[in-house]
């Protein structure tokens, strides 16, 4: 197991695209860190360029402070597991599992021999003989983590690997990822688009963006706390609310609103400043009558989410999203206030 540390990593294809762009990054031993970003925003070329499938255009990576940058893959010690998994179709699941093993020239009892421990840790044993087409999805995607880890890498790399899987075995297979994760104490980036997939697994994230880290911090920090506009745009599984507001006398004047300065931005803002104001739809209470401090609205529409419902409010500064319990449901037509919790209403100055 080791500490991954990159560098001022830096990768530009041929033809000119910059995936990487002086990317900083500290993993510690045994952490599940989750790479979060949009789709091209470079997650899998940081992936790759760790694993030594990728050459670095500039910077380092290193393994416990040893640098691996020039190391080809086989020597760096990873196990990697990609989107499409990449079984070898004509393999049983034995010898799939056993490559690594055979490409380290593994004599062939001590190679069959940690393939099935490998194969019952991810509850695949029985399955040994069968080929990749005769297995489901989510057998498919237990063979690609088995032969990740076969060789006891000191990094596990995972890239996106849930999400070629239904809703519902995502979720399975999600809970075993975790258990696995920490059972071996492995450490562990994971790369994903999907934010709830990253607030669950893991330990910290990064979100990144066009190449770079926008926010770091653990899923709590993230969720309560993003950094940026992109960040807050980005993570919550329903969308948090931007707001355009104005500092006036003092004060925020944001969706019909007029809210005190946050404590944090206190100081920061001058009179007349345009901001963004950030509040989650789960931050914000639902009165049905006019509150002091509230961003007023006609509620429009009404989506049940299970278990509670997602308001929308028609206001002067556009549409503002608001969570309410089951039961509590106001009628579409219906004026309403949206009602922030103290402390939750985050400005941001580079909207
Ligand atoms: P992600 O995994 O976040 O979707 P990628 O790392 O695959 O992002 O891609 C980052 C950027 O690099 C994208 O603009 C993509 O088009 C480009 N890219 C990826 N692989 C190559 C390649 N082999 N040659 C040229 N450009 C590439
Ligand atoms: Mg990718």
């Amino acid at each position: 197991m080791a500490a991954i540390t990159v560098r001022g990593l830096t990768k530009v294809y041929p033809g000119g695209v910059r995936a990487l762009d002086a990317l900083g990054l500290d993993v510690a031993d045994g952490e599940f860190f989750a790479l979060l970003g949009p789709s091209g925003c470079g997650k899998t070329t940081l992936l790759r360029t760790i694993a030594g499938l990728e050459a670095a255009s500039g910077g380092t990576v290193a393994f416990d402070g040893g640098e691996v940058t020039r190391l080809p893959p086989g020597r760096r010690g990873v196990g990697m597991v990609f989107q499409d998994y990449a079984l070898f179709p004509h393999m049983t699941v034995l010898d799939n599992i056993a490559y690594p093993l055979r490409v380290r020239r593994r004599p062939r009892a001590d190679r069959h021999a940690r393939a099935a421990d490998a194969a019952r840790l991810l509850g695949l044993a029985g399955l040994e003989a069968r080929r990749p087409g005769e297995l489901s999805g989510g057998q498919q995607q237990r063979v690609a983590l088995a032969r990740a880890l076969v060789a006891e890498p000191r990094v596990f790399l995972l890239d996106e690997p849930l999400s070629n899987l239904d809703a519902r075995l995502r979720l399975e297979a999600r809970t075993r990822l975790k258990r696995l994760q920490r059972d071996l104490a492995i450490t562990t980036v994971f790369v994903t688009h999907d934010q709830a997939e990253a607030l669950a697994l893991a330990d910290r994230i990064a979100v990144m963006e066009a190449g770079r880290i926008r926010q770091l911090g653990t899923p709590e920090e993230v969720f309560r706390r993003p950094a940026n506009v992109f960040a807050a745009s980005f993570i919550g599984s329903t969308p948090m609310n931007l707001l355009a507001g104005t500092v006036r006398d003092g004060r925020v004047a944001v969706a019909g609103a007029e809210l005190p300065v946050p404590d944090e931005a206190r100081g920061r803002l001058g009179e007349g400043e345009e901001i963004v104001c950030g509040v989650r739809p789960e931050y914000l209470d639902y009165a049905s009558e006019a509150t002091e401090g509230a961003f007023p609205g006609i509620v429009s529409v009404v989506e049940h989410l299970g278990g509670s419902a997602l308001v929308t409010l028609d206001g002067a500064g556009g549409a503002v999203h608001v969570v309410v319990g089951e039961g509590r449901e106001p009628e579409p037509g219906a004026a309403g206030w949206a009602v922030p919790r103290p402390g939750r209403v985050l400005v941001y100055r580079d909207g």
